[in-house]
């Protein structure tokens, strides 16, 4: 049976060939359910009419109402403009045209009575509107104000003369023809539960609201929806993924109780102990485990990775960690060597730099179970590598990873999955993290170590850089050591270079005395491991680098972070980099180093990082900033073509579909009781766009 709504828009009245074929092209509109969802992105007040005598500087978009009293056309050819004045009564202004004189000159009428909708430009003491909209007010079939919607065009659409209200009038159409086609897709109980709109009200008071509040209620009616389909997918899939993967039984703890009591360095903090049950409940349950375990920088993530593998080799499995770096995958092994030294256990580092003949005999190791704990970069990734019985993966720093890559490692072992932890440094916002790991339970490592002193942070314009260079050389008097992190020029990487070198120049030039390492993306990786570890030994006391430090790395004895030209950096890269201190005993300083010239948005950005050290409330700004597209890892999901719904504002929504989802899956999960019908319903029609719920059914 063919849905109405599958109904190719060329057939609709208004439209035709042409304009569809535009629309198909520029704004990806093919049928009438892309149409009577192509929403407006604003609505424009023309419920008010102002007084001319009442304009101000500054004022939005507005409407006006009069008429035209005398009209000339100024200059020739290229620059002839039209320029009619204005009036209604309680004062005049000037209405201006630059193109389309000679149709306007022919249409336009003197004394009739307009509505003229435009933002006023002051100038010269008289107030203009540059190509209004203008329309005789007999047009308007009678209505004394209403919210006209305004749709997103591309520049192509316009040069064709398909205006927002073109659009606008083909949507009427298409509503007036399709209300009763319009089906209910949630159930009577959501409805009364949620105190929502129908969907055919929502539909068409989107387009056509009847006063704002009906526009609230509609567009409140749309994003539940939308999310709450999107929350059903993502818990059915979770749910589905359940049933599907068995995991290993790990339940034996004698290494871990052994560790725990014997060579535990620190007492483990709250979180990482709650962090712990969680992670060996799921180990044991029987079922795949797949953990997102989100931790501030320096909340001590790495001890429960141990601990987990530790669960893994005491059930006769083997364990692997993955980190997105050389640097930081060899600083992993040899933190981790220690404690396997200790316990006996086998453990190895396999990179992008390990030679051949060291590779093969890594291989035959991992082949016949004698390696138990495997660490490294991607290089791990490859189908070479093969596990006589891979029983935990851990991958760290998670966005620095794809989907694709992660779903490698399940391979790995062709008897039964592995479990998968991954760690992020990168605090998420919960919003976004229900969504783009939605299919991941979530543990989060909310506090630090006892006994660290916060960072203290400081913005700085480069016109003091003597007195930041003064603070430094304090600093390195008292043993201290320094990170001075330059940006990575987006367009360029010569300029890149440029940039760090003359910085490392300048820094040489202010610090005679100190041994400065240099670290860049350009370097070899021995190079770079051979910086990195005079840094780490204290044989250098500056580090001058881009942000290939940014991720993990752990020297404690750091204690001053200089980024120059900060706001040149996003709020999550600043605060990983400003994680790389703070590690020790010792007090420690992030400087903020900025030209005096800074955007609105870089302002927000510095404050909040001067303001808090906390993470998440540094995500959540980044994610009102920014928007949820643009945050790290996001593209790869697949679930941000969210049409109506905003990750970033819509937290509450979102909540409140998400729950009401898991309900519904919890009781339901393959919706076949007969109130879920429509869900179901729903969900079958746009899999045959998303090709997704066909796995049901
Ligand atoms: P991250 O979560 O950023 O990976 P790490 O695991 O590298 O953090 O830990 C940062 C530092 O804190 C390490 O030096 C580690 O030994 C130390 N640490 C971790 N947990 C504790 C704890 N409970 N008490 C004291 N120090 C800890
Ligand atoms: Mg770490």
């Amino acid at each position: 049976m063919s849905d109405f709504f599958e109904t190719k828009i060329d057939f609709l009245r208004g439209v035709g060939p042409q304009r569809a074929r535009l629309l198909n092209q520029e704004l990806n509109i093919h049928t009438y359910h892309e149409l009577i969802r192509y929403f407006p992105f604003r609505h424009e007040d023309r419920t008010q009419i102002h007084p001319i005598a009442e304009l101000e500087e500054d004022m939005p978009y507005l409407q006006v109402k009069g008429q035209i009293v005398n009209w000339e056309t100024i200059g020739e050819g290229f620059k002839k403009r039209l320029v009619a004045t204005f009036s209604d009564g309680t004062g005049a202004m000037e209405l201006l045209w630059f193109q389309g004189v000679q149709w306007q000159l022919k249409n336009l009428k003197l004394g009739a009575e307009y509505l003229v909708f435009g933002k006023p430009q002051y100038f010269n003491g008289k107030f203009s509107l540059v190509h209004p909209e203008i329309e005789l007010v007999t047009n308007i079939a009678q209505q004394t104000g209403y919210l006209q919607p305004v749709y997103g065009l591309t520049e192509k659409i316009k040069k064709k003369f398909i205006s927002s209200k073109i659009i606008g009038k083909m949507i009427q159409e298409l509503l007036e023809i399709s209300y009763q086609h319009i089906e209910e897709n949630l159930s009577e109980a959501l409805i009364k539960e949620h105190k929502l709109i129908s969907r055919r009200d929502a539909l068409v008071q989107i387009h056509y609201p009847k006063n704002a509040n009906w526009l609230r209620h509609a567009t409140n009616r749309l994003k539940f929806e939308e999310l709450f389909f999107l929350q059903l997918k993502i818990l059915h899939q979770q749910q589905n993924k359940k049933i599907r993967y068995k995991g290993q039984m790990l339940i034996k703890t004698e290494l871990l109780t052994q560790f725990y009591t014997e060579h535990l360095p620190f007492s483990l903090t709250n979180a990482q102990k709650r962090v712990v049950k969680e992670i060996c409940k799921d180990m044991a349950s029987g079922q795949q485990m797949n953990r997102l375990l989100q931790g501030d920088v320096g909340s001590g993530k790495t001890i429960v990775a141990f601990l987990a593998m530790l669960m893994a080799v005491d059930n006769g499995a083997q364990a692997c960690l993955v980190a997105p770096t050389e640097i930081l995958a060899e600083q992993h092994y040899q933190g981790l060597k220690e404690f396997t030294d200790k316990m006996g256990i086998t453990i190895d580092l396999l990179t992008g730099s390990t030679r051949t003949k060291n590779r093969r005999v890594l291989h035959g190791r991992l082949e016949n179970g004698n390696l138990k704990i495997l660490v490294g970069t991607h290089a791990l990734f490859e189908d070479k590598v093969q596990f006589e019985n891979l029983g935990l993966c851990i991958i760290d720093e998670q966005h620095r990873f794809g989907v694709a890559q992660r779903s490698k490692l399940w391979n790995k072992n062709p008897e039964v999955v592995p479990h998968i932890l991954v760690m992020t440094a990168t605090p998420i916002p919960r919003t976004l993290a229900m969504t783009l790991y939605g299919d991941l339970e979530v543990s989060v490592i909310d506090e630090l170590p006892a006994g660290r002193k916060p960072i203290k942070t400081a913005h700085r314009y480069d016109a003091h850089r003597l007195r930041v260079f003064g603070f430094i050389k304090e600093e390195i008097k008292k043993g201290r050591q320094i990170y001075m992190v330059y940006p990575l020029i987006e367009e360029s990487e010569k300029l890149s270079y440029k940039n760090l070198m003359d910085g490392y120049e300048s820094v040489a030039r202010a610090f005679p005395d100190a041994q400065i390492s240099i670290l860049h993306g350009q370097m070899s990786s021995v190079d770079k491991d051979y910086e990195m570890q005079r840094f780490i030994r204290k044989e250098t006391h500056i580090m001058v680098a881009t942000t290939v430090i940014e991720v993990g790395v752990n020297v404690p004895n750091a204690s001053v972070m200089v980024i120059e030209n900060s706001e040149k950096f996003g709020l999550a890269q600043l605060h990983q980099l400003r994680g790389r201190v703070g590690r020790g005993a010792e007090q420690s300083y992030c400087i903020l180093m900025t030209d005096v010239k800074l955007s609105k948005e870089a302002k927000v950005r510095l404050e909040t990082m001067v303001r808090t050290t906390d993470g998440f409330e540094i995500a959540e700004v980044d994610l009102k900033l920014r928007g949820p597209g643009n945050m790290m890892g996001t593209q790869q999901s697949g679930t941000m073509d969210l049409v109506i719904a905003d990750l970033a504002k819509d937290a509450s929504i979102l909540q409140t579909a998400r729950e009401a989802a898991k309900i519904i899956i919890e009781d339901d999960l393959n919706l076949q009781k007969p109130e879920n019908l429509p869900l179901r319903v729903y969900l079958q029609k746009s899999a045959k766009q998303e090709n997704y719920w066909s796995r049901i059914s």
